[in-house]
C-alpha cells in the first residue's frame, strides 16, 4: 500500500480489533451456541484472529465456552455462548404520570422491571431529583448483584435532538434540559454512558430487537400515550431524521376543521386518534389507565357511544397509518402503550382506511399490530439501545482483575 498522511495510524489498529471484536459477539449472540470455526467461516476473519479476538471477549467476560462440544469431521469443537452475567443495560422511561425501569443482561435476559409513579413536578429539578433517586435504587440492586452497568438510555415523550437534549417535552412541561448532563450529576458520574433519546425510537429499538417481529428491517412503532409519535427504522436502522425530530406523526394535520391540538393547531392525528379523543378529554396522568379500562370494559359490552367513538379513532388512526405507509412502506407497524387494551376495536377501521388509501396492493405488506411488549416497551428499548453500543464495539474492559 502507497501511503503518505493518509496511512493506517495506531487508531485505525484499536479501532479495527474493537470492530472485529463486535463482529464476533454479534456472531455469537445471533448464532450461539457456536464454534470459533463456524465464527471464521461466516465472518471471514482467519482462524487465529478469531481465536485472539474470542480470548479477549472471554476475558472481558462477554463470551463463554460451554461444557458442550460439537464433533465435526476432524476434531471436537468447543462451543460459546453469550455470557454477559457480571453485566447489566439499563432502560429507563420517563413519562407524565409513571417512570418505568427495566435492566436486562448482556443476552437481554431482564433482570428488573419497576414501575413507579411520577409527576415530572414543576421543573427539570424535581424531575431529575425523581428519577434520579430511582435509578440510584436500580444502580444499587445491580451493584448487589455485582454486575457492572454497560449503560443507562432514558426515553422522553418528546423532541429529542441528537446529542440528547430534550428540547421539547410538552407533557412534561421541559424545555432545552440537558437531561443527560443532569442526570450524571444527580448520580455523581457514575462511571457509564447516560443517553437520551425520544420514547418512541428507544420503544421502536425494543420491538425491533426483543418483540413479536423482532429482526423486521423496517418497522414503525406508534406510542399511544397522551402524546402520539412514531418511532421509525428502515433499512434495519433507527431513522432520527438531520436534528433527531424524526416521527412527529401526531401532528401530521388530518382535518383543518378538526379539534383543536395542544400543539395550538387543529386537527392533528394526536387530536383525532390519541387518548384524549378516544376518552374525549384528556384526564389527569393518574386517571387514564383507569378511564381506558373502562372504556375497553363498555366497548365489550357493546356500549354504542363507546364503539363509536373507538371507530372515529380508528378511522383518523388509519389515515396516519396510510400516510406511514405510504410513505416508507413498512412491514409491520406497531401499537403501543393505551392503544394496546384498545386495539381490537382500533384495528378493523385503521385495516379499511390502509386499503382504501395506500396505492400499493395489500397496503403494500404492511401489517398493523398490537404490541406485545406492553407499558415497559420504552425502558426496554432503553436497555436495547446499550446492548446495541455493545454490538457495535462500545465493549466494557476486561474484568480479569475482579476476583
Ligand atoms: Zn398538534
Amino acid at each position: 500500500m502507497i501511503t503518505s498522511t493518509t496511512g493506517p495510524q495506531p487508531a485505525d489498529f484499536a479501532d479495527v480489533r474493537a470492530t472485529n471484536l463486535a463482529v464476533v459477539l454479534r456472531f455469537v449472540r445471533e448464532h450461539a451456541p457456536c464454534s470459533r470455526a463456524d465464527i471464521a467461516a461466516s465472518t471471514g476473519l482467519n482462524k487465529a484472529t478469531v481465536s485472539s479476538l474470542v480470548a479477549d471477549l472471554i476475558d472481558r467476560r462477554l463470551v463463554r465456552e460451554t461444557g458442550l462440544t460439537e464433533n465435526r469431521v476432524g476434531r471436537p469443537a468447543t462451543m460459546l455462548v453469550l455470557d454477559g452475567s457480571p453485566y447489566a443495560a439499563i432502560g429507563v422511561e420517563i413519562n407524565v404520570d409513571y417512570v418505568s425501569a427495566v435492566a436486562t443482561d448482556l443476552a437481554g435476559q431482564r433482570l428488573l422491571t419497576w414501575r413507579r409513579s411520577f409527576s415530572g413536578g414543576d421543573s427539570v429539578n424535581q424531575g431529575v431529583a425523581g428519577v434520579g433517586a430511582i435509578i440510584r435504587r436500580v444502580v444499587g440492586r445491580m451493584a448487589k448483584e455485582e454486575r457492572q452497568i454497560l449503560g443507562l438510555a432514558v426515553a422522553v415523550p418528546g423532541l429529542v435532538d441528537v446529542q440528547g437534549t430534550v428540547r421539547l417535552a410538552p407533557n412534561l412541561g421541559w424545555r432545552d434540559a440537558d437531561l443527560g448532563g443532569d442526570l450524571a450529576k444527580a448520580l455523581r458520574d457514575p462511571g457509564f454512558p447516560i443517553q437520551v433519546d425520544n420514547d418512541a425510537n428507544l420503544a421502536a429499538l425494543a420491538e425491533q430487537r426483543f418483540g413479536a417481529h423482532a429482526g423486521a428491517s423496517d418497522l414503525i412503532y406508534l406510542t399511544g400515550e397522551v402524546g402520539v409519535g412514531a418511532g421509525i427504522i428502515l433499512d434495519g436502522r433507527l431513522r432520527r431524521g438531520g436534528l433527531g425530530y424524526s416521527g412527529e406523526i401526531g401532528h401530521v394535520q388530518l382535518d383543518p376543521e378538526g379539534p383543536e391540538c395542544h400543539c395550538g393547531r387543529r386537527g392533528c392525528l394526536e387530536a383525532m386518534a390519541g387518548i384524549g379523543a378516544v376518552l374525549r378529554r384528556i384526564p389527569p396522568p393518574a386517571e387514564i389507565q383507569v378511564e381506558i379500562e373502562e372504556c375497553a370494559r363498555l366497548a365489550r359490552a357493546g356500549d354504542a357511544g363507546t364503539l363509536a367513538t373507538l371507530e372515529s379513532a380508528g378511522r383518523s388512526l388509519g389515515q396516519g397509518v396510510s400516510i406511514l405507509a405510504n410513505l416508507l412502506n413498512p412491514e409491520v407497524v406497531i401499537l403501543g402503550g393505551y392503544y394496546v387494551p384498545l386495539a381490537p376495536w382500533l384495528l378493523p377501521a385503521v385495516q379499511e382506511e390502509l386499503s382504501d388509501r395506500v396505492v400499493a396492493s395489500a397496503a403494500g405488506g404492511c401489517q398493523v399490530v398490537a404490541s406485545t411488549l406492553g407499558h415497559d416497551a420504552a425502558a426496554l428499548g432503553g436497555a436495547a439501545r446499550v446492548l446495541d453500543s455493545v454490538d457495535s464495539g462500545r465493549l466494557p474492559g476486561g474484568l480479569s482483575r475482579i476476583p
